[in-house]
């Protein structure tokens, strides 16, 4: 049996949450990354531009990508016995987000309940450092395992080589240039009760469901709870999660702002300056019943956009960018998209 599969001018609508439809050159799957290595240095594949490829959850294809997707599919869990209070796990890249959180609450261990319910790939999470409810993957990352593409060799990065910060980190480039691939990572899970609730509305979740503050599967179902309530669900409006990053201001530049707008929320950050909900700014610019062709701001939430099954993802690009233009015009304010943008160029 080949240890990949390859796969000629693959559509890719299935392989992107947003459905958009577009081609690329090659896409080759493998759970082997020596069989790859090998596959990378001789034609048709060498010499294309490169792409990994998780589940598609934060990829958009605005256009065909004349370059080779590479999904890497290796599952598995490795739990280390707990010292000390602290527990070890490794995780192979091509395992889902979800099973991981699922399964390290169930032991009782704390760190992950507040990212549940995020898709995709264990592979794809420092990639954009994932965040959501309060918790950032950084705070419980202590290794990457990767492979270097370019020179075929392994090697492991500490966490604090990852330049992570606010969904960035050094592994996020411009599309098409992919060096590293992800291919396991290292995390340090606590049975330490540390429960992180001061999210809005995430404590009043947890009463309203009968949950414990000292577990964190209870806090999980609650953040599941949440999420399931604000946002869009892909399986049926097909979409990204969050468009656009929220920006990070200076803290003059935030009063300025507040002044022409005294509800905007602000979030301070350890080095002073002061992140605001996009969602808020795209809301005051009276954008959240813009439409596109086969795509819309989602009424849920306006950071979201929503397509229709088989749109083109110019089109969705289109409307990201009218978004940006308004923010910026009215507020100054450069929206920047969280999702890679494929095959299309976003300035
Ligand atoms: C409904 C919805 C809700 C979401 N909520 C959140 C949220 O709360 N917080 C949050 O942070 N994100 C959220 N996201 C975004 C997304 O789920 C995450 O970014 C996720 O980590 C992407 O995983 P994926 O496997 O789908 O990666 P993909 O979308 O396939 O890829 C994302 C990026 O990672 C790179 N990549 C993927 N795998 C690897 C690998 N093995 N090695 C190297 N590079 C790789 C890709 O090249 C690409 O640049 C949401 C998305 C959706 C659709």
């Amino acid at each position: 049996m080949s240890p990949f599969r390859l796969c000629a001018r693959p559509e890719l609508s299935a392989l992107s949450y947003m459905r958009t439809r577009a081609r690329a050159a090659w896409l080759i799957e493998t759970e082997h990354v020596e069989a790859l290595a090998e596959a990378l240095s001789v034609p048709p594949l060498a010499g294309l531009p490169r792409l990994v490829l998780g589940e598609g959850s934060n990829v958009l294809f605005a256009g065909d990508f004349p370059g080779l997707l590479i999904r890497f599919r290796k599952r598995g869990l490795r739990w280390r016995e707990a010292k000390q209070g602290v527990t070890a796990v490794e995780v192979a890249a091509g395992e889902r987000w979800d099973r991981l959180v699922w399964e390290s609450v169930r032991r009782g261990l704390w760190g992950l309940e507040n990212l549940v319910s995020i898709p995709g790939t264990v592979g794809a999470a420092p990639v954009q450092n994932i965040g959501a409810y309060g918790r950032e993957l950084h705070e419980v990352l202590e290794e990457v395992e990767l492979f270097d593409l370019e020179e075929a060799r392994h090697l492991r990065l500490k966490a604090e080589e990852c330049d992570l910060g606010y969904r960035s980190s050094r592994f996020r480039r411009a599309s098409g240039q992919d060096r590293w691939l992800i291919t396991a990572i290292r995390l340090r899970l606590s049975s330490e009760p540390a429960p992180r609730l001061d999210y809005p509305g995430l404590r009043e979740m947890l009463c309203a469901l009968g949950g414990r503050e000292d577990d964190p599967a209870h806090i999980a179902r609650a953040v599941a709870a949440l999420r399931r309530r604000k946002l869009p669900d892909p399986a049926r409006e097909p979409n990204l999660g969050s468009f656009f990053k929220n920006p990070v201001l200076p803290a003059d530049r935030y009063q300025a702002l507040r002044n022409e707008l005294p509800a905007l929320p602000g979030w301070p950050q350890a080095d002073g300056t002061i992140k605001v909900p996009a969602a808020f700014l795209i809301e005051a610019c009276g954008l959240k019943t813009l439409t596109g062709r086969g795509c819309r701001i989602s009424p849920q939430h306006a950071l979201v956009i929503v397509s229709e099954p088989g749109a083109e993802g110019g089109a969705v690009l289109d409307l990201a960018r009218r978004v940006r233009d308004a923010v910026l015009a009215r507020f100054q304010v450069e929206l920047e998209p969280e999702p890679a943008i494929v095959g299309g160029s976003w300035p």
